[in-house]
């Protein structure tokens, strides 16, 4: 199968390229317009492969999109080119807007025409899959409740909100244009080759150097943690053996308060670099995000019932591999901290 995937040189788009390649016969159509968060050394490991090619687009921009559709056939596309942080989204909202809703509707455009010149055939089997976010559901009720697939959305952040927008428009092309789309939802990722900007890795990254180790608030906003990779399977799952139409929860059932999440990284690098003072000498509380929600936790029922997939990492067994990546790959994080993957890359985006 051809897929096209957008956001590829991101975090979640380069663990489900990596996956493809070592793992199936397909080939990737990489659509990314390396932002900030795009880096092709991510992709270093299986750029190499003939299944392997890269388009430097901006999902705004029709032409190009339709020149890439035109030039490659993909047989699905899997979305996941957006704008992702929430703090990015309260200081400037404007690129959200753009690439998650104005970026959706041309992508979904584009697809759309393309699909319908489609032989009978390759039109019944392509696919259309958009990934989201949890947060799109907004704050859950009490310590109990789950998010599950039929849970209304109240996305409380412009980067939520530009999510949800962009769940909004895929559904109407299903519904009104007939376009075979699926949506997933997930909880928090975590593991190799995140943007340093996100808590796991900035704890990591600023313990190792002696720096302060920022807590919004007590600390105490409950998320589910999801190891990259089992996120990656689940999303190749879904686009190959998913209900057109459907949309399916994915979660990691790991709930952890984002204290807990920094002492257990405290305590892994106790164990692995030993520092004269507790690394948890350096926790700092800092002013909380405004609109934080409280919990989110994710029912991934349904995903296991129709589509067998489980998650492989439990929470210990995750944040082991990743503290433990981040120790062995400092080139990697020393080159997106000082900027050196931004600068070189336009060569190596034109080599590939
Ligand atoms: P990321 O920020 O690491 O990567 C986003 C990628 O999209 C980057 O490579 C960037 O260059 C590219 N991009 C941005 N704007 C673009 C544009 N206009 N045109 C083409 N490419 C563009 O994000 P991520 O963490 O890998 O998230 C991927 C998707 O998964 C997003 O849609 C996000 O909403 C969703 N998601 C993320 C998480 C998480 O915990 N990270 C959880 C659930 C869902």
């Amino acid at each position: 199968m051809k897929l096209l995937i957008t956001g590829g040189a991101g975090f979640i788009g380069s663990a489900v390229i990596r996956h493809v390649i070592a793992n199936t016969a397909d080939s990737v159509i990489i659509v990314d317009k390396l932002t900030y968060a795009g880096n092709l050394e991510s992709l270093a490991e299986v750029s190499d492969s003939e299944r392997y090619h890269f388009e430097q687009v901006d999902i705004c921009d029709r032409a190009e999109l339709e020149r890439v559709f035109k030039q490659h056939q993909p047989e699905a596309v899997m979305h996941l080119a957006a704008e992702s942080h929430v703090d990015r989204s309260i200081d400037g909202p404007a690129a959200f807007i753009e690439t998650n809703i104005v970026g959706t509707y041309t992508l979904l455009e584009v697809a759309r025409s393309y699909w319908r010149e489609l032989d009978e055939k390759r039109k019944s089997r392509f696919r259309f899959h958009h990934i989201s976010t949890d947060e799109v559901f907004g704050d859950l009720d009490g310590p109990e409740a789950l998010f599950t697939e039929q849970t209304p959305y109240a996305p409380s952040s412009p980067y939520s909100a530009s999510k949800a927008s962009s769940d909004h428009l895929v559904r109407a092309w299903r519904r009104t244009y007939g376009l075979p789309t699926l949506i997933t939802n997930c909880s928090n990722n975590y593991g190799p080759y995140h943007f340093p900007e996100k808590l796991i890795p900035l704890m990591i990254l600023n313990a190792l150097e002696g720096k302060p180790l920022p807590v919004y608030g007590k600390g105490e906003q409950i998320r589910d943690w999801l190891h990259v990779e089992d996120h990656a399977r689940a999303l190749y799952r879904v686009v190959t053996e998913g209900k057109v139409g459907e949309t399916y929860n994915i979660g990691g059932h790991n709930e952890k308060q984002n204290i807990e999440v920094v002492h257990t990284i405290c305590a892994l690098l106790e164990e692995l670099v030993p520092s004269s003072s507790p690394y948890t000498s350096l926790i700092t509380y800092v002013a909380d995000r405004p609109g934080h929600d409280l919990r989110y936790a994710i029912d991934a029922g349904k995903i296991q019932r129709e589509l067998g997939w489980v998650p492989q990492e439990t929470f210990d067994s995750g944040i082991r591999k990743t503290v433990l990546w981040y120790l062995e790959n400092q080139e990697w994080c020393r080159r997106v901290q000082d900027g050196s993957y931004q600068r070189e890359r336009l060569g190596m985006a034109n080599e590939v």
